[in-house]
């Protein structure tokens, strides 16, 4: 659920007019909903019930300082794949102490670094990144705290770019090593065991392959608990949101209407499910959410620049492009795309909906049904606020887009449009070409 919806025929973000937003910052400018995020994170923990877990957002889904410093309030830790995404956790306020630090490339900069902030935890992917820990841990005189990030063989059956948990996978150590390489740690002096993780892959929208693994990692969990005293049980992120009926599934009506075995998996049946199969292990509980947390909680809005119709295809030509969101180009996702102002007397269109960037990939829909809008008109992109912004590049020089948070009846500017300045302020001529 979330909050973007129709009030009158304008579409608005809590009690705001989108339109405002887009007559005041231009576009493409991503919004995001302050009530939506905070929604998501009390559910997903309520969910669990009784069981306690420790939120780490997984900041590469949206690692805007605002959005951050939103979950640091409400208590939450970090899942970082960088030292960049560290240094924002920093910069917006944020606990290291309660993050951890995931990624099979980790470099001795950033492991360094990450030592220095007193991280919760790494999430070693691989012997030789154990060994570099180890190494740089001795040299600042640390024992570094480390969880092995295990693969247990289940397959997420979800796009093969975002799944993670097969035996195939370039992520994490496979269960079948899991004990070998768990004594190998202890055989490391400057590293000290503290818990066990894995992540299966993302926009997962049934339990089963998370039970299954859930499963094969607390069983795992429960021997290195004995073995090894581990502390904690991570078990990833990847639960999915809506993106074909992304408006609709605002309301809990949207949610009561879904038949019951076609309804996607709630944070509700997520947490229920897998509580019974952590709680008994008596260890401290992990999760490392991103694209639920934040997903439907952001639009992107754009201008429509032409209606171009062509000989059996029309194509409405906006403002936004693959650079601005790139998951259509790269995933093949689906984005539900609606006008900011709903005019029911207007004739449909079916067109692609396409961004200005020179590639054929620069495409948001293919022979999308919506309603016929024209130039000047803004429409919204829905579901935009995970892997949106933060994937976002400079293709053919555009200027990285603005970002607006909106809280109630108020809103604000949480990243300025990069100006051109900006976007060339590292670059030089050399000397040899002046
Ligand atoms: C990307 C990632 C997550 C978050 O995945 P979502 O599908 O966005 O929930 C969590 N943990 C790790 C290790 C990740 O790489």
């Amino acid at each position: 659920m979330h909050h973007f919806r129709y009030s009158g025929e304008t579409l608005h973000c809590e009690n705001v007019d989108l339109a405002a937003v887009a007559q005041l910052y231009g576009t493409p400018t991503y919004v995001y909903s302050t009530a939506t995020l905070v929604e998501n994170i009390d559910r997903l923990r309520r969910g669990f019930g009784n069981l306690d877990v420790q939120v780490c957002y997984a900041a590469k889904a949206n690692s805007s300082l605002a959005i951050l410093r939103q979950f640091a309030n409400l208590g939450a830790g970090f899942d970082l794949v960088s030292g960049g995404e560290l240094r924002r956790v920093l910069a917006a306020g944020g606990s290291i102490k309660r993050s951890v630090f995931a990624g099979v490339g980790k470099t001795e900069a950033e492991i360094r670094l990450a030592l220095e902030k007193g991280i919760y935890a790494f999430h070693v992917e691989s012997e030789p990144e154990l060994a570099r820990i180890n190494h740089i841990a001795g040299l600042v005189g640390q024992r570094a705290p480390i969880s092995i990030r295990i693969n247990p063989d289940v397959d997420a059956l979800t796009h093969a770019k975002v799944n993670t948990g097969k035996s195939d996978s370039k992520f994490g150590i496979p269960l079948k090593h899991a004990l070998l390489a768990y004594e190998a740690c202890a055989r490391f002096k400057n590293v000290r065991i503290r818990g066990v993780q894995m992540h299966i892959g993302s926009q997962l929208t049934e339990i089963g392959p998370f039970q299954e693994a859930a499963r094969k990692l607390a069983a795992l969990a429960a021997e290195l608990k004995a073995v090894h005293n581990i502390e904690y049980i991570s078990v990833g992120g990847g639960l999915g949101i809506v993106y074909k009926d992304a408006l609709a599934s605002g309301s809990p009506d949207w949610w009561a209407a879904q038949p019951a075995e076609r309804r996607p998996l709630t944070p509700e049946a997520y947490g229920e499910a897998l509580a019974p199969i952590l709680a008994p292990l008596g260890l401290e509980v992990m999760i490392e959410p991103g694209r639920f947390l934040t997903g439907n909680a952001g639009v992107l809005l754009s201008r429509v620049e032409y209606l171009k119709r062509g000989s059996g295809k029309n194509f409405l030509i906006i403002d936004a492009a693959m650079n601005d969101l790139v998951r259509p180009a790269m995933y093949d996702s689906y984005h539900e795309i609606v006008p900011l102002r709903r005019d029911t007397t207007r004739r449909a269109l079916v067109a692609d909906v396409v961004g200005p960037v020179c590639e054929s990939g620069d495409c948001f829909a293919h022979d999308r049904q919506m309603q016929e809008v024209g130039e000047g008109e803004h429409v919204a992109l829905m579901s935009a606020g995970a892997y949106g912004f933060s994937m976002a590049s400079r293709y053919n020089s555009r200027p990285l887009a603005a970002e607006v948070l909106v809280n109630g009846s108020g809103f604000e500017l949480i990243n300025a449009r990069e100006t051109f300045e900006q976007s060339i302020a590292g670059e030089r001529i050399p000397k040899f070409l002046q």
